[in-house]
């Protein structure tokens, strides 16, 4: 009976993450679960550049030292000399992360159940197979939860003529007017005639792809975009609430990625947090990280019940953006804003509601 030095479960990319950070200097065999053919997946992963994701800085694809928060009446830009804006996709962290000295094997299958047996666990698999790890990374997540908000989204990914994007801004947040719900455009121009125009949406209820395409036509054509090739598309579902499992009482299962807290529900930033997650895990004695300080998820929990007990159309983005600079905004994405910053976010928001939410 073969027993692995441990079990992925999940090759997304905090899957991924624990191949590379944790093993990938080790001779150790790995054994890797997943369910779906994940060369089929591909996806931009946007985050501000901070001091832990420097080591990936080669594979960034694009960064922006400028970006805009607005809707059709104003516009607040920001700018970031040396935090800016960096995309990765889901195929260059894959190969970077596959890349290792490790023995990986990889399983196309779903795990149904995984139980400890003595100092070891055992996993089943769809298949009815068996398979033995003396650890367990498990990135299942839940991805709905009822009456929780979600945050979803289609994109588009098209070439069009020359000159038609300004390449050295990107677009975070357009607001546009719509009913009872958030939505917003949000634009990565890799290029003057390439983008990933995406249509994003804070709501109970995920849409039928062609609610997002009309807004993203709807976006073109007030731009006056109107002649384009689309080269591929995105989509996703986030939670907007802590979407963690309880901390696993086996010293030696790893709860990661979002199922491990990586997201900051409030704007759906995962990534760059889950990567911390595992580099924080490779020095941890402890099988958990609490990768959100308590005063942010503090922040996050009163900030999402406002936006579900109330109509918002993006002014209090548009407010905060405006009150911060830059770094300070990107601080407070990444989790690393000071108190000072933090003072100004909680004057930025609509007073009244955010007193009923502190005391409920
Ligand atoms: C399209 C998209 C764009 C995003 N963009 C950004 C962004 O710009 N910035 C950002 O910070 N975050 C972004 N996110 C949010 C977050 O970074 C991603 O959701 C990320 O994929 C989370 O990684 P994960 O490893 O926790 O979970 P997942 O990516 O969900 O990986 C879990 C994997 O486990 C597999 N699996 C599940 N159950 C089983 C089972 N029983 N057996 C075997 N395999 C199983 C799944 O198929 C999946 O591949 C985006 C999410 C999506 C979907």
């Amino acid at each position: 009976m073969k027993i692995y030095k441990a079990a992925i479960i999940g090759l997304g990319p905090s899957g991924l993450a624990v191949n590379k950070i944790l093993f990938g200097d080790t001779y150790d065999e790995i054994i890797a679960f997943e369910k779906e053919n994940i060369n089929n997946r591909d996806n931009f992963f946007g985050f501000w550049l901070t001091d832990w994701m420097k080591p990936f800085e080669n594979i960034i694809e694009k960064k922006w030292y400028k970006w805009t928060i607005g809707n059709k009446n104003i516009n607040v830009t920001h700018t970031s000399s040396h935090k800016p804006y960096c995309v990765i996709s889901f195929k260059n962290w894959k190969n970077f992360c596959l890349e290792t000295k490790n023995k990986l094997e990889i399983k196309n299958n779903q795990v149904v159940k995984y139980a400890p047996v003595q100092n070891y666990f055992k996993i089943t698999t769809d298949d009815n197979k068996e398979y033995y790890a003396e650890k367990i990374y498990d990135s299942r997540s839940a991805k709905q939860k009822k009456d929780e908000l979600l945050q979803h989204f289609f994109g588009v990914y098209i070439k069009t003529a020359d000159n038609t994007f300004n390449e050295k801004k990107l677009t975070l947040m357009h607001f546009t007017k719509e009913n009872n719900i958030l939505h917003f455009i949000y634009i990565l121009p890799f290029s003057h005639n390439k983008a990933l125009i995406e249509s994003t949406v804070f709501s109970k209820e995920v849409f039928q792809n062609s609610w997002y395409r009309e807004k993203i036509n709807d976006y073109l054509k007030i731009n006056n975009i109107t002649e384009f090739e689309e080269k591929s598309t995105e989509k996703g579902v986030i939670p907007m609430f802590f979407a963690e499992e309880k901390k696993a009482l086996n010293a030696n299962i790893f709860n990661i990625g979002i199922r491990g807290g990586a997201c900051k529900p409030s704007t759906g930033y995962a990534f760059s947090f889950l990567i911390k997650q595992i580099q924080l895990l490779k020095t941890s004695k402890k099988n958990y990280i609490n990768i959100h300080k308590f005063l942010d998820k503090k922040m996050d929990n009163i900030f999402i019940n406002f936006l579900k007990n109330n109509y918002e159309d993006g002014k209090s983005f548009i407010n905060l953006a405006s009150n911060l600079n830059g770094n300070e905004f990107q601080s407070f994405m990444m989790g690393e804003s000071n108190l000072l910053t933090k003072l100004k976010i909680i004057k930025s928001m609509p007073k009244l509601p955010f007193i009923k939410e502190l005391f409920k």
